[in-house]
C-alpha cells in the first residue's frame, strides 16, 4: 500500500472553473502536493470579478446549522490565507469593521436581541449616541438609521484578491488551460475532461467549480443538482463632494440590505441586487439607490461612472452552496450565489479533507 504522501504526489487533479472557488481549491490542494490543472476559457468574466468583497460572517444572525458552520470556519481560516497571500501582495488585507444598518424599528430590535443573546465582544449595537450613526444620519439626511458594528467582519478588495491568487498559482507552477470543458467521463480509474478544441485531459480527480455550467457536465451521470441563475449588479457613483462629506462615512457598510463602499471623497460603490435571470434589467440599477424613504439630494444627483454585473448560481431545492462528492474522483463545489468570497476558505478546506479521506 502506497503512503498518503506518495498518493498525493502522484495524483493529478483537474479543476474546472477559475473563479474564487476554483482558485482557492487549486492553492489548497497544491500545498498538499497534488499536481493541479485549472481549466477555464474566460477567467475574467465570472461572478467573482463582480464581487464587492464584503465578508459578512460573524454578523450572521442564525448561530447554528450548516450555513453558520461554514461562515464560522471561514472567519477562522481567513487570517491564515491573508498571511499566505501577503507573500505575493503586501497590501492585501481585510479592511474592518463592517457595519449593518437599518431604518426599520423591528429589524433594529432583532439586532439588539441578537447581540444581547450572543454576548460576543466583537459585535456591538450602534444607537443614536454613536459617532458613526451621527455622521451617517447627517450624510443621508435622516434621523432613524441605527444598526450594529462587527469588528471581526470587513471587506477584501475582490479584484486585488483574485490577482494575488493568480500570482500565487503561478508561483506554485499550477497549470492553467484557457479552454472550455465540454464533457467529462470516467475511463477505468481516470477521469477525462474534453475541451472544445477536442483535447482530452486525463486526471485522477475532477473538481467542478464552474458555477451554473457544472450541471451541463454531469447531466449524463445520475445526480440531482439543479441550479438557477441569479444576477447581481453594482454601480460606482460620482458624488459632488461639496454636498456631502463621504469621508465621514464608514468604509464599508450596508443600509436596508444594500451594500455600500466609500471609495473616496467623491465616489461610492453600491451593490448588489438579486434578480433571477441572466440579463440585467435597467430599472434594477435605479433600485440600488432606493434604500431610504427619501433619497438625499447628493445621492439623487450622483452620476453612474461604472456599472457591472455578475451571474451567480443558486441551488434549486437545496441550501447554498452545493459541496458534494458525486462519484469516486468527482467533486462538485457550486451554488455560491452569495458569499462565495467569504466562504472560499471553508470550501477548499472541505474539499481537501474529502480528498484526503478518499486517497487514504
Ligand atoms: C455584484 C456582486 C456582488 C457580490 N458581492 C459579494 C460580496 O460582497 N461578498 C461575497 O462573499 N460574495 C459576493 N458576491 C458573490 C460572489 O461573487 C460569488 O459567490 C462567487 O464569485 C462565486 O464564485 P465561483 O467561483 O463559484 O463562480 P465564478 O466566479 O462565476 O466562476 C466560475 C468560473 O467557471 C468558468 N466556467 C464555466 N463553464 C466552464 C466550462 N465548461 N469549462 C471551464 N470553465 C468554465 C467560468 O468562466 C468562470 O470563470 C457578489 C456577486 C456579485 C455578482
Amino acid at each position: 500500500m502506497k503512503s498518503l504522501k506518495e498518493n498525493f504526489q502522484k495524483a493529478h487533479i483537474v479543476i474546472i472553473g477559475s473563479g474564487i472557488i476554483g482558485k482557492f481549491n487549486a492553492l489548497e490542494l497544491s500545498e498538499l502536493g497534488f499536481q493541479i490543472t485549472i481549466i477555464d476559457p474566460a477567467k475574467l468574466e465570472n461572478s467573482s470579478n463582480a464581487a464587492l468583497g464584503l465578508l459578512m460572517g460573524n454578523m450572521y444572525q442564525k448561530r447554528k446549522g450548516r450555513s453558520w458552520d461554514l461562515r464560522k470556519q471561514s472567519i477562522e481560516l481567513w487570517p491564515k490565507w491573508i498571511a499566505f497571500l501577503q507573500k505575493f501582495n503586501k497590501e492585501l488585507n481585510i479592511e474592518k469593521p463592517l457595519i449593518q444598518l437599518t431604518t426599520n424599528e423591528e429589524k433594529f430590535k432583532k439586532l439588539e436581541k441578537f447581540i444581547d443573546k450572543n454576548n460576543d465582544i466583537n459585535l456591538r449595537i450602534l444607537d443614536k449616541s454613536s459617532v458613526f450613526i451621527k455622521n451617517i444620519n447627517k450624510a443621508f439626511q435622516t434621523k432613524n438609521i441605527r444598526g450594529m458594528i462587527s469588528f471581526k467582519d470587513g471587506r477584501i478588495n475582490a479584484t486585488s484578491l483574485l490577482k494575488t491568487l493568480d500570482k500565487s498559482l503561478k508561483h506554485e507552477k499550477i497549470k492553467f488551460l484557457k479552454e472550455e470543458v465540454i464533457k467529462i467521463r470516467k475511463s477505468e480509474n481516470h477521469w477525462i475532461s474534453t475541451t472544445r478544441n477536442n483535447e482530452d485531459i486525463k486526471s485522477n480527480m475532477v473538481i467542478l467549480c464552474n458555477s451554473l455550467k457544472a450541471v451541463d457536465l454531469i447531466k449524463n451521470l445520475s445526480h440531482n443538482v439543479k441550479l438557477k441563475p441569479v444576477l447581481g449588479q453594482a454601480i460606482e457613483l460620482d458624488i459632488d463632494e461639496k454636498e456631502v462629506d463621504l469621508l465621514s462615512l464608514p468604509k464599508q457598510f450596508s443600509i436596508n440590505g444594500k451594500n455600500i463602499i466609500t471609495k473616496s471623497k467623491n465616489k461610492l460603490i453600491i451593490g448588489s441586487t438579486d434578480e433571477y435571470g441572466t440579463e440585467p434589467e435597467e430599472n434594477q440599477v435605479e433600485k440600488l439607490t432606493n434604500f431610504l424613504n427619501e433619497k438625499p439630494n447628493w445621492l439623487m444627483k450622483g452620476k453612474i461612472s461604472r456599472r457591472w454585473y455578475g451571474i451567480r448560481s443558486r441551488p434549486d431545492g437545496e441550501p447554498s452552496p452545493i459541496m458534494r462528492k458525486i462519484e469516486d474522483g468527482l467533486i462538485i463545489c457550486t451554488g455560491f450565489y452569495k458569499n462565495g468570497i467569504l466562504l472560499a476558505p471553508a470550501c477548499s478546506k472541505w474539499v481537501a479533507n474529502e480528498i484526503k479521506n478518499y486517497l487514504s
